[in-house]
């Protein structure tokens, strides 16, 4: 059996491993900030969306206010013109119009209550939130419970925490860049060494890489495969100990034995 092929493959994961082990200096980092931007945009749209209700109250408000203002003003107009009225008919006119304007204004104090109701149930749901913080007992709290102060907090801590996560990451991407685009470099030039001498090889290791697997080729391991911790059968060991490889029945890694991942790293030291 030609044992150079896997030695080419080996050299192939081992340089994937060194990216790998390099890129896993990034310890999660990017995972993390975009979970973090996630929750980031949540509260922001939480906070938005109380914003856009205060500014409708406030709007309504205004207005309703404003109504009021000009049916009194109205009322005290037509009450001045009933002091000149000359006959009933005219007076009884103007006490239509001025109880017209009254109507007008109970509508829009009912409105202004319910304006302030709407309020006040909102300023005891966020108490009760508040309450409940306090008793840590965070999983009870309703969106709506969350008090404002604390939202904007919250979006304060978050946002510090991206901007911190954001500048650690940069530092090590900075840091391994060189690192990487050599390595990345190297592992093109195996990639066609191996595509030339063994592309068999190369494709069922491309194949085995293309799911969410790690690693391709992995070493024997107290007997098993390590990728998955399978027992390889025992007649197989001698062939995996004289160089050969072996196939996992159950993961479908390519078992070697550890030797050839030494050899593989003191060739590349080379
Ligand atoms: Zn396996």
């Amino acid at each position: 059996m030609d044992h150079t092929k896997i030695n080419l493959i080996v050299r192939l994961q081992h340089i994937d491993n060194m990216i790998e082990s390099i890129m896993s200096l990034q310890k999660g980092l990017p995972e993390e900030i975009s979970a973090l931007d996630e929750d980031l945009a949540f509260t922001s749209r939480q906070i938005e969306a109380r914003k856009k209700i205060a500014d409708e109250r406030l709007k309504l408000r205004e207005r309703l206010n404003g109504v009021i203002t000009d049916c009194r003003e109205k009322i005290r107009s037509f009450k001045e013109k009933q002091t000149l009225a000359r006959n009933n008919k005219e007076y009884d006119a103007l006490s239509k119009q001025i109880e017209y304007e009254e109507k007008e204004i109970a509508q829009a104090e009912i409105q202004l209550q319910d304006i302030a109701h709407a309020e006040h149930h909102s300023q005891e749901l966020q108490k009760k939130g508040r309450d409940l913080i306090s008793e840590n007992r965070y999983d009870e709290i309703s969106e709506e419970m969350m008090p404002d102060d604390v939202l904007q907090q919250q979006m304060t801590d978050l946002s510090e925490q991206v901007r911190q996560k954001k500048e650690e990451l940069d530092g090590i991407v900075i840091e391994t860049a060189g690192e990487i685009t050599l390595l990345r470099e190297i592992l093109l030039e195996q990639r066609a060494v191996v595509a030339k001498e063994a592309k068999r090889l190369l494709d069922k290791y491309d194949h085995l890489k293309s799911g969410s697997m790690q690693n391709a080729v992995v070493k024997l391991h107290r007997q098993a495969c390590s990728g998955c911790n399978t027992r390889v059968p025992t007649n197989r060991h001698t062939m995996i100990v004289q160089g050969g490889f072996y196939v996992c029945e159950s993961c479908g890694r390519i078992v070697v034995h550890e030797r050839l991942f030494e050899e593989a790293a003191t060739s590349a030291q080379q």
